[in-house]
């Protein structure tokens, strides 16, 4: 078999990178090592930032996204007890836009079907051959039989524990790493949102977030030790411990339900050097992870699939290797931002196990300071709504 672009992952940054080259003429294969309805049952990110929806439109999926989702203003930082607004609009001139990545995936596979793009699932030992060479070739299994897809690309798409990023040589890989001693526990529950816009909430006895989906649906985490296990917690011990962290108001109107889902998700930086090796670019988490602290997981990943689909569009349309060959200095001038203001608004908002007195007042003052300072929430909520490609 052959095609032009192997995309290694049919999560959502393999899934909008194929959907945008189909549309200039550019064909792809995805190969996916899971099934349709496993990736689409993954409950991950919901927060969209406005290039992400750019990227939506362009790719000609955001129907149903602009019909549904929704518009979102502003966010709500709350500390001791009391909260605050950041006005993004006001600010920025832009809102994010609450859509779940499961509904984002969701769409592109739509729309996959629709123009029976090729997405082979269930695929096995994937491996990348020759990368850095001008003929690269996928290998993977697939119901018993081994297979051999020739392409002039391979993007590698696959996720944090993919095989794309441990193709490129240990000399040549740089990785930068920093670990959360925590975790988020977080549940879905088939109840209204407490408030209208996130609630990002610093406590005594750590960080929580009112999160959402739809009017009937919620997203709420709560910062956990990285060693429970999500069994461990009933849904009433965290509709409790939610409600210790919230401010009174909030957890007065709280309305509480059986969870559907309930998971718990490491906190972790991590950036991974160069995004290309030859042939093969990595995308979204196959190269890098923030904490989800500021929702920058997916909408990152979505930054990486504008560099890499223009630099392959040019490549194709116009001879020129520009884009491709520097893909990897583009996109991690932005996914290094990004890190920055995920890391920064974590360390902002949860408890640490070896936090002085003196790290609670500097946080404590660096909260007051978003609170009262104009230029400190404009530059909050430019990283929020998602700094410019
Ligand atoms: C539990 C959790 C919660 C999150 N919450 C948020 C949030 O609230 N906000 C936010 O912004 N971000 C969040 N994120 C991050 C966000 O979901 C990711 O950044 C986003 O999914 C990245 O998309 P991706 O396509 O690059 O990778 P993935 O979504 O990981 O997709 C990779 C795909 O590749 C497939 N794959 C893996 N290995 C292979 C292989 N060898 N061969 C073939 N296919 C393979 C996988 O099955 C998967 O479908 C969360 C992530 C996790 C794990």
């Amino acid at each position: 078999m052959r095609t032009q672009v192997a995309i290694i992952g049919g999560g959502p940054s393999g899934l909008l990178l194929g959907q945008l080259l189909h549309r200039r003429g550019i064909d792809a294969v995805v190969l996916e090592r899971k099934t349709r309805d496993y990736v689409l049952g993954r409950v991950r990110a919901g927060v969209l930032e406005a290039g992400l929806v750019g990227l939506m439109e362009e790719a000609g999926v955001a129907d149903r996204l602009h019909r549904e989702g929704y518009v979102h203003d502003g966010t709500q930082i709350a500390c001791a007890g009391e909260m605050f607004h950041i006005d993004f609009r006001a600010l920025t001139g832009k809102p994010v836009i609450v859509y779940g990545q499961t509904e984002v995936t969701r769409d592109l596979y739509d729309a996959r079907e629709a123009v029976d793009a090729r997405t082979e699932f269930e695929v096995d030992h994937v491996a990348i051959h020759d990368a850095d060479t001008e003929r690269p070739h996928v290998t993977y299994d697939q119901h018993g039989a081994t297979h051999r897809l020739d392409c002039d690309f391979v993007a590698g798409c696959d996720g944090f524990h993919g095989i794309s990023r441990q193709t490129i040589p240990l000399g040549i890989r740089r990785e930068y790493e920093k670990t959360s001693p925590f975790g988020w526990l977080g549940i879905l529950s088939r109840t209204p949102p407490v408030y209208d816009e996130l609630i990002y909430a610093n406590s005594d006895r750590g960080f929580a977030l009112c999160s959402m989906r739809n009017e009937n649906l919620s997203r709420y985490y709560v910062q956990c030790a990285l060693s429970d296990h999500p069994e461990d917690w009933t849904d009433t011990a965290f509709w409790q411990e939610l409600k210790r962290r919230i401010p009174p108001e909030a957890a007065a109107r709280l309305v509480t339900g059986p969870s559907i889902e309930k998971s718990i998700a490491p906190l972790r930086s991590f950036v991974s050097e160069p995004m290309r090796w030859g042939r093969l670019f990595l995308c979204g988490d196959a190269a890098h992870i923030v904490p989800p602290t500021g929702a920058k997981g997916l909408n990152t990943a979505a930054s990486d699939v504008h560099y890499l689909h223009r630099g392959l569009t040019q490549f194709y349309e116009d001879g020129d290797p520009e884009g491709i060959d520097r893909y990897s200095e583009r996109a991690l001038l932005r996914v290094w931002k990004a890190e920055r203001f995920s890391w920064w608004f974590s360390s902002l908002m949860h408890r640490y196990p070896d936090q002085s007195p003196f790290d609670l007042k500097m946080q404590q003052a660096d909260i007051a300071f978003l609170r009262d300072n104009a230029a400190q929430q404009q530059a909050f909520a430019e990283n929020y709504v998602g700094l410019p490609y």
